[in-house]
């Protein structure tokens, strides 16, 4: 079959809850993927972030066969031998005291609400039911009831009530707006470090800070959800990290801790908080399985191997470096942190047409918000990929009229 067979396939029996670009991948390695006709391009979406130690890592790969020979699942009812040394590997790298794992992103999410919902009433003394959590504009934290009950996208929300009530929404980037929110039954602000599905927002320097400082002052949990910008992606392990004493007391993982295998999350925080979980009260058949636990050794191993925050901080100077120089006068600003970047084009500009030269380039990117596209290549992309990559980009955008 061929790539157009495949896509007509995917359009009669999949449901059209996404438009993908029209490419069909059959293999991939690093930061290359190659079509059912051989064609190669660089993959600058990383499946959202989720391959940041580049596709097929050999680790990685090892690490699942070697457990495949051994145990894959258990469930929580008994215990296996990968998940204590797979959750204190990862409060070692967090720098967190405890670890609960999920599997999607939106688990994560979810976890980290109920916690505070939980932590609310038991520990901050609110009554049960009148729990408030701060949230922004313009966020995304994933699919389930709860989570689109505090989007702002109506693509997200639309027809889908009757919505989750105790979320109040603010501003994004805007301290003084979460503050203003406030109230004696508010349990916690969750936030995106850098906002990616929006476009890449990175908000200025002070507002994570200014948010810590508010939640403390509240007695408020704040909630980072790390699942794009985490694993060095934006040149530190976390985004947070970029900002001097802004630590939340939960971070929500999820993408890259499955090394581009499978879905592996996990909310961390320390142990003052995650003692509202008690038995019964919270879980997931698939949560900690030997096989996922094995992974995200494997994948917390490469990013610190590999030092994969220093080679995603240094190639994000050069790329956003170099992307700035290119004439194009449609482009309104480049931006981002590390390898998590964006080019923004003017409003009403369709980025989606510059995404299909880009392929027939060679070069796999998506946009977003149909004017802006990101850039986000695997993180064990190397000095010279990059630099072809960027003449991809160079020789796209100078075409553009
Ligand atoms: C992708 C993403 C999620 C949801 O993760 P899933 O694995 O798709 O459920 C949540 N928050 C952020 C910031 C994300 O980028």
């Amino acid at each position: 079959m061929k790539s157009n067979d495949y896509i007509a396939m995917d359009e009669k029996y999949g449901a059209h809850n996404y438009h993908p670009l029209p490419v069909v991948i059959s293999w991939a390695e690093g930061c290359r993927v190659k079509d059912p006709e051989g064609k190669t391009y660089y993959d600058f979406l990383s499946a959202y972030s989720a391959v940041n130690q580049g596709h097929r890592h050999p680790k990685i790969i090892k690490a699942v066969k070697d457990q495949l020979e051994l145990c894959t699942l258990t469930s929580r009812a008994f215990h296996n031998d990968r998940m204590g040394p797979f959750l204190k590997k990862l409060c070692e790298f967090t720098g967190f005291e405890m670890a609960l794992p999920m599997n999607t992103g939106a688990e994560a999410v979810e976890t980290a609400l109920k916690c505070a919902r939980r932590w609310g009433v038991e520990v901050k003394g609110v009554e049960n039911g009148k729990q408030e959590i701060i949230c922004v504009e313009e966020n995304f934290h994933g699919r389930t009831l709860a989570i689109i009950s505090m989007s702002s996208d109506p693509d997200a929300y639309v027809n889908y009530g009757p919505y989750c009530p105790g979320f109040k929404r603010v501003p994004y980037a805007d301290a003084s707006a979460i503050e203003k929110a406030v109230t004696p039954n508010t349990v916690a602000v969750i936030i995106e470090p850098i906002q990616g599905e929006a476009g890449v927002f990175v908000p200025p320097a002070g507002y994570l800070k200014s948010v810590r400082d508010i939640c403390t002052k509240n007695k408020m949990l704040f909630i980072c959800d790390e699942i794009q910008t985490g694993f060095s992606r934006t040149g530190k392990r976390f985004a947070w990290q970029h900002e001097e004493g802004a630590r939340p007391d939960i971070m929500c993982l999820g993408k890259a801790l499955g090394g581009g295998i499978m879905p592996i999350s996990a909310i961390v925080a320390d142990h003052d908080v995650m003692k509202v979980f008690t038995p019964g009260t919270h879980g997931s058949t698939f949560g900690g399985n030997p096989l996922a636990a094995a992974v995200g050794m494997a994948a917390l191993d490469v990013l610190v191997d590999e030092k994969l925050d220093e080679n995603a901080d240094r190639l994000g100077k050069i790329f956003r470096d170099e992307v700035g120089k290119i004439s194009c006068p449609k482009i309104k600003q480049v931006r981002g942190k590390g390898l998590l970047n964006a080019v923004v084009f003017e409003k009403g500009f369709e980025a989606y047409n510059v995404c299909l030269s880009l392929r027939d380039s060679g070069l796999l990117a998506k946009q977003t918000h149909g004017n802006i596209i990101r850039f986000a290549p695997p993180l064990v992309i190397t000095e010279k990929e990059l630099r072809e990559a960027i003449a991809i980009i160079k020789s796209v955008f100078e075409q553009i009229k």
